[in-house]
């Protein structure tokens, strides 16, 4: 299992594999040092069930996704239909729109979902299956004071 852990200092992503028990990482960018400690479950790439940066047990699912690669694909559509449309192709125009549309939506079925830490937003990439739920803002807001506690960015 792929494990992502946000550093809190300076937001930077540090991937790592889940091999070992414990292991020790530094941030790359800002030095900030993160004990890791993985469960058995974690190792096995079976499950999630303790994050091993903040030690919490609550998760939510989201689709792997760039939201970059999104954004631009959408404005590039957007310049060649609006070129179309400047010539008086209103039609092309509008097809270039729902073409773009059309791979937008078979792009986003085909991401593959993704585990989220609520607490330290450390996600995990895996076979595992994915079985938290969806986002909520509200588990959100309790959960993620409580890990700027611990850190101490409050
Ligand atoms: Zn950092
Ligand atoms: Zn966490």
């Amino acid at each position: 299992m792929e494990v992502t852990v946000e550093c809190h200092q300076c937001g930077s992503s540090l991937p790592v594999e889940a091999t070992d028990t414990s292991l020790q990482i530094n941030c790359g960018r800002c030095k900030q040092a993160f004990l890791l400690g993985f469960s058995d479950a974690l190792r096995a790439d079976e499950k999630v069930d303790q994050c091993p940066v903040c030690a919490g047990g609550d998760f939510y699912i989201r689709k792997d996704f760039d939201p970059k690669v999104g954004v631009s694909v959408i404005v590039i559509a957007a310049l060649i239909s609006a070129g179309f449309y400047y010539y008086g192709q209103d039609l092309v125009a509008y097809g270039v729109l729902g073409g773009v549309a059309l791979i937008d939506l078979a792009v986003y079925s085909r991401l593959k979902d993704l585990t989220v830490c609520y607490r330290c937003h450390a996600e995990f990439r895996g076979k595992f299956e994915h079985t938290a739920d969806p986002f909520d803002l509200h588990t959100a807001d309790e959960l993620e004071p409580e890990y700027e506690r611990q850190v101490g960015k409050r």
